[in-house]
């Protein structure tokens, strides 16, 4: 009892966001015993509770290709940039977005079976995607990205067993593991990059706890998805992370045996504490 407790408070951000992922992607699925469901549509446009959610980037992508602009849209795209721009868009891809269960099983198997082959891709890579899905929205008046969005195929794979979406997932589930390291998420998907720019000013921020008791293993640097977020601050340069790269997954706390690090929200003004001036990670 008392190891498996301990396995859960080494693992517990792993295993609250896959509570999180998993309950997110129950909503959708499980039909309720009086009929219908929690929430309805997909991650891209949905009702929860009566409440319409849509996602920024899909309406962004909606008002290149003309769509009229939607009263009932547009306030749930205030509700969804809002939650995000105030914690750090990309929790969204730790919290939420199901293609991280692929991807990061991509990243397990690719360590266990100590795969090394590192396919060097600019990060610079899934911006010029974002920017061109926007520009072919224009130009074909459709959503560009919607049409192979692996999160949209992932939710009709779960549903109705599309062989599309079942190609999609095995291409990104393969391509992570032979080809490079995070190869989907941190170099080609244009929802991350879209949230990333969004998360810049998030509130909801990993922080050095207190001078000193870092003592520079680097284990959170090896573990974390984007690890140049995490650089200034193992390095002592900055007292927090600022990017908007990170996910806020957590795998730093869970890594860390100091209790170095910590996740906290706040809106103060980052206090710099001795020893570590308060500079951007950016
Ligand atoms: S980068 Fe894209 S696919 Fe990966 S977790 Fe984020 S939104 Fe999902
Ligand atoms: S800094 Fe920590 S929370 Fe942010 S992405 Fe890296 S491991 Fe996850």
């Amino acid at each position: 009892m008392r190891s498996l407790q301990a396995t859960f408070y080494r693992n517990r951000w792993l295993f609250s966001r896959r509570i999180v992922q998993c309950l997110i992607i129950a909503a959708f699925a499980i039909e309720l015993p009086a009929g219908g469901y929690f929430a309805q549509g997909n991650l891209s446009s949905s009702v929860w509770f009566g409440i319409g959610l849509t996602d920024p980037y899909i309406w962004l992508q909606s008002l290149f290709a003309g769509a009229p602009l939607g009263k009932a849209a547009l306030i749930g795209v205030v509700i969804v940039a809002g939650f995000y721009l105030l914690l750090g868009g990309r929790i969204y891809c730790s919290w939420v977005c199901p293609i991280n269960l692929v991807t990061d099983l991509s990243y397990w198997l690719r360590q266990k079976l100590n795969i090394k082959s590192n396919y060097t891709l600019s990060k610079n890579l899934r911006v010029a995607i974002l920017v061109l899905s926007l520009l072919l929205s224009l130009l074909s008046g459709t959503l560009a990205w919607e049409t192979i969005n692996p999160i949209t195929l992932f939710q009709r794979e779960l549903m109705w067993g599309s062989v599309a979406g079942a190609t999609v997932l095995a291409s990104i589930f393969l391509f992570d593991i032979f080809v490079t390291r995070r190869g989907w998420c941190s170099h080609i998907c244009p929802v991350g990059a879209f949230y990333s720019e969004l998360g810049r000013v998030g509130r909801l921020r990993i922080k050095a706890t207190q001078a000193g008791a870092c003592h520079g293993c680097a284990e959170c640097i090896k573990v974390c998805p984007e690890p140049h977020v995490l650089a200034p601050v193992v390095s002592k340069k900055a007292a927090y992370v600022t990017h908007g790269d990170c996910t806020r997954c957590g795998a730093c706390l869970d890594q860390c045996s100091t209790g170095a690090l910590a996740m906290s929200l706040s809106f103060k003004k980052p206090s710099a504490f001795k020893g570590i001036p308060v500079v951007s990670s950016d």
